[in-house]
């Protein structure tokens, strides 16, 4: 085992904002409606901890990605004072600033607001351009809306991802994936439909059969395919050029801060052996309360799984040796036995230093995962760091 030498400046930020017009039936994210001085309290809990994460850490950003919830919910005066905060201690993104939109919130004066503010690229929620199937997704907008967003967006010289919801009983997919790309969109991300406990659609007893799942990934990733999108990762599509670089981030298991309540991020480690830890900040109420983030310090075979799990996600898959370098863990040696035999089930390719999932890899990637989690060689190594 080598000396790692992983990340410490941190280059990406995400910024949640919890708060949504309406609660949609499939959702279980961290989300409310707003309510009177709640926003307020929401940006004052920002600033504060924006200032707080400026001062515990070296930044250096080159995303920043507000999501959500619905970050294009917020006035105008209200999130100019959220970027103002993020801005004025964390600075702002070098090559990619996104904003997460809702159809509904768009107008050409408000598009020409988020650019002013210094967004770049939008993820706007479409879902479908089928009326009847965003009525059943509980969606507030419907197709023309969406159209009409999308339109709005790029004609502000936005660069313009569309959310897909695929797998929707009755759903027309290729004319929503062809609607969506006529509009000009660069970017797809096209999401299984997923019942999660605790949403409503779990309630109504709404089920997704795997059948449909499959059929769904599939003719997805042929008929973006045949538009001259490459499918980069399991559920995200680009043209050339646009794909998400914040978005990379996560899959290449870099560090990203994770600002307001609910967020996620992966920060530098604390000095005390370990690679990095995990971060996750408490609902709304309870870090409005100054209630601390729950943190998990991760281990040198923790950070090699993780960044196996993630980055097997991505066509171009996992470079070994970089992983090796910036983790101290031999992986070829450590993890010889799952991916030889996830090579020899079809799952895995190694080419070169390069091991990616194959096609049928991605649609069996937790198993594949498990196999690495179960390997015995990731203890041993994990103990024998210093
Ligand atoms: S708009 Fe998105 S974040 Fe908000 S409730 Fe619907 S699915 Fe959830």
């Amino acid at each position: 085992m080598t000396a790692p030498h992983p990340d410490s400046t941190v280059r990406h930020l995400y910024v949640h904002v919890p708060f949504c017009p309406t609660i949609c039936p499939y959702c279980d994210f961290h989300v409310l409606t707003r309510r009177a001085g709640l926003v307020e309290r929401y940006l004052e809990g920002i600033e504060a901890e924006a200032a707080r994460l400026a001062q515990g850490y070296a930044v250096d950003l080159d995303t920043v990605y507000l999501g959500g919830g619905t970050p294009s919910f917020l006035r105008d005066a209200e999130l100019a004072a959220l970027v103002g905060s993020v801005r004025r201690h964390l600075g702002w993104g070098r090559t990619e600033n996104t904003l997460e939109v809702n159809p509904g919130t768009v107008s050409p004066e408000r598009a020409a607001h988020w650019r002013a503010l210094g967004f770049g690229r939008a993820s706007v929620g479409v879902q479908s351009l089928d009326d009847a199937t965003l009525k059943f997704l509980g969606r507030q907008h419907d197709a023309q809306q969406a159209r009409e967003a999308v339109t709005t967006l790029i004609g502000a010289d936005f660069r313009v991802s569309g959310d897909l919801i695929t797998a929707v009983p009755g759903q027309p997919l290729e004319s929503d994936i062809r609607g969506l790309v006529d509009l000009g969109v660069g970017h797809v991300s096209a999401y299984t439909l997923t019942v999660e406990p605790g949403t409503e659609f779990a309630r109504r007893g709404v089920t997704v059969e795997e059948d449909d799942e499959r059929e769904g990934f599939e003719r997805t990733e042929a008929l973006l395919g045949a538009l001259g999108f490459t499918r980069y990762e399991v559920s995200n599509y680009a043209r050339p050029g646009e794909e998400s670089r914040h978005n990379l981030a996560y899959w290449h298991n870099r560090l990203y801060l994770g600002l307001g309540p609910g967020a996620a991020g992966h920060y530098p480690a604390s000095g005390n052996g370990f690679l990095s830890r995990r971060w996750t900040n408490p609902h709304l109420h309870d870090w409005l309360a100054g209630e601390r983030p729950e943190v998990q310090d991760v281990d040198a075979a923790e950070f090699v799984t993780d960044a196996l799990f993630m980055g097997l996600r991505l066509r171009d898959g996992v470079d070994l040796a970089e992983l090796s370098g910036r983790s101290g863990v031999d992986v070829r040696g450590a993890y010889a036995e799952p991916i030889a035999a996830n090579v020899r089930r079809g799952l895995l390719m190694l080419e070169g230093e390069r091991l990616c999932a194959t096609p049928q890899g991605w649609w069996a990637l937790n198993r594949v995962v498990t196999d690495f989690l179960e390997e015995p060689g990731a203890a041993l190594t994990t103990s024998s760091r210093q």
